[in-house]
């Protein structure tokens, strides 16, 4: 499989008991496909947060702003529910397989400040990024808020839960 974002090899990592294709050591983007939905939200929060720390490579992200095919379909485009260039993310989701394309660079480079300012930018972060567009989400229709379901416990897989919710 290839990476949607920069065309990267991925690498299979399995943590938890969760399967993942990841990109490791380039864009650090994380590939989940539906059959891990139900598995992942029997789990603790945060036991996947190797998987947010994934080694990335600086500068190479040149294909952020484009469109993205799926790398289990190949050739759906992936649909974005969310994009941010200042903080470092996207979440994107194949509208065929289901599954999610996730980077969460602007949330792993946060874990590196000290821990009293972690928390707080951390809550940040989720509050203005992520909060909104799933609130967003599950205004949309029954389906994306199913959606946007898995997607906060995708996220509560990759970050301990206690760091965003304030
Ligand atoms: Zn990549
Ligand atoms: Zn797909």
């Amino acid at each position: 499989m290839k990476c949607p974002a920069c065309q990267n090899k991925l690498h299979e990592i399995v943590v938890a008991g969760i399967k993942t294709q990841a990109c490791r050591g380039e864009c650090g983007g994380l590939w989940f496909d539906r059959f891990q939905f139900k598995k992942i939200q029997a789990l603790k929060s945060g036991i996947g947060k190797s998987l947010l720390m994934i080694e990335r490579a600086e500068g190479v992200k040149i294909y952020r702003g484009a469109e993205h095919t799926c790398p289990a379909c190949k050739t759906t485009l992936l649909y974005r529910h969310f994009f941010s260039v200042d903080g470092d993310t996207e979440i994107n989701q194949c509208s065929k397989c289901s599954g999610f394309w996730i980077d969460l660079a602007g949330l792993a480079k946060l874990q590196s400040l000290p821990e009293n300012q972690r928390k707080q930018a951390v809550e940040k972060y989720f509050a203005t990024i992520i909060d909104k567009k799933i609130s967003e989400m599950r205004l949309i229709h029954r389906d994306m808020e199913q959606q946007a379901q898995v997607l906060v416990q995708i996220l509560q897989f990759l970050c301990p839960e206690d760091q965003w919710t304030g």
